[in-house]
């Protein structure tokens, strides 16, 4: 009897019409201060559920504490001025945004997510995970004017991201996931120190870690992106060697719909895979068939011991049904893998 194969998301899903403005990626609370935390907590249990029923064994939050995957960690962190907003190119010039600006050294006065990731913990009995934005990509997202260079002030927020990361894992978290979409803008950077800072930030976690590097949400600003990218995208060939090098236990990439060649994955050999078996794009349904063909099509190519279905990257701009949808086929998908083998 093979392994059973145990699927999960790459972490961010919608929130709900009713806490949050829809389909944006740094959409508005919409409830008051006082009342988000038990609106947040709501959402979490309906994502929690939805997540369970649709057959998925790793579950997450779906980041519906925070309004974005980088901010949301950023805001708690002393040394940066929200007032002093920096128009930035942000994933090499692929789309300009406002960021805050590092004036100061950065110091992390508490645990930033200790009660999320302990909500979290005491309500699915189901393997849990939680994500964290990559020393790069948070470095990629906020304007620096007081490191020396980029790389040093991804090293800060590395050390930081470290005791963050330790203390989610004490509160029973198995798997925290950095998210590093910044690799595939910075190849050469990545090769250079952002794989260095990445290991900086598991140094010493006794619980699973992963990496999730794709091509960006399905917004216009990436499927634009990737149509300039030609018949084979060649990112990953140059940085999975040094990921593969890593400590890191495990890599989450794009591949579903994607211009990613499956062969790509033999660079892996020594890390789990978390393949993207669904696209995160809204005019795109997959049907488990569909995805049950892609994880055939990865199994040529990474053995079954080591790979976990997942979508492609996180679902948050997208509407809540398509998600649910999406999430039902990637169980679906999954378990026909699972019941014929
Ligand atoms: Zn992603």
């Amino acid at each position: 009897m093979s392994k059973k194969l145990s699927a999960t998301t790459a972490g961010s899903l919608p929130k709900p019409k009713w806490l949050a403005e829809s389909k944006k990626l740094w959409p508005k609370w919409k409830i008051k201060e006082e009342d988000l935390w038990e609106g947040q907590k709501k959402s979490v249990l309906q994502w929690i559920h939805a997540q369970e029923s649709a057959g998925l064994d790793i579950i997450s939050e779906g980041e519906q504490f925070r309004i974005h995957f980088v901010h949301g960690f950023l805001q708690k962190i002393k040394g940066i001025s929200w007032d002093q907003k920096t128009k930035m190119g942000i994933r090499n010039n692929r789309y300009t945004v406002e960021v805050p600006t590092v004036t100061e050294a950065i110091v992390r006065p508490e645990i930033i997510h200790l009660k999320e990731a302990e909500f979290l913990r005491k309500n699915t009995k189901k393997k849990t995970k939680f994500t964290l934005p990559g020393p790069m990509t948070i470095c990629d997202t906020i304007a620096n004017n007081y490191y020396q260079s980029r790389e040093e002030m991804a090293f800060a927020f590395a050390e930081i991201l470290n005791t963050e990361a330790k203390a989610l894992a004490t509160a029973g978290i198995d798997i925290i996931q950095f998210d590093e979409p910044a690799f595939n803008s910075f190849n050469q950077e990545t090769i250079d120190w952002g794989v260095k800072a990445l290991e900086a930030a598991i140094e010493g976690l006794q619980c699973k870690t992963a990496v999730h590097v794709c091509y960006g949400y399905g917004i216009q600003e990436n499927i634009q992106w990737k149509q300039t990218l030609g018949n084979q995208w060649m990112e990953y060939k140059t940085i999975f060697p040094s990921i593969n090098d890593s400590n890191i236990n495990q890599v989450s990439i794009e591949f579903s719909e994607s211009n990613v060649s499956p062969d790509l994955m033999l660079l892996l050999p020594d890390k789990e895979i978390m393949v993207g078996v669904v696209s995160v794009v809204s005019d795109i349904i997959e049907t488990a068939e569909d995805v049950k063909n892609n994880i055939l099509s990865a199994l040529n190519f990474v053995d079954r011991e080591r790979l976990i279905p997942s979508s492609n990257c996180g679902m948050a701009p997208l509407s809540e049904e398509i998600a649910i949808t999406k999430i039902k086929a990637l169980g679906a998908g999954t378990q026909l893998i699972n019941n014929n083998n």
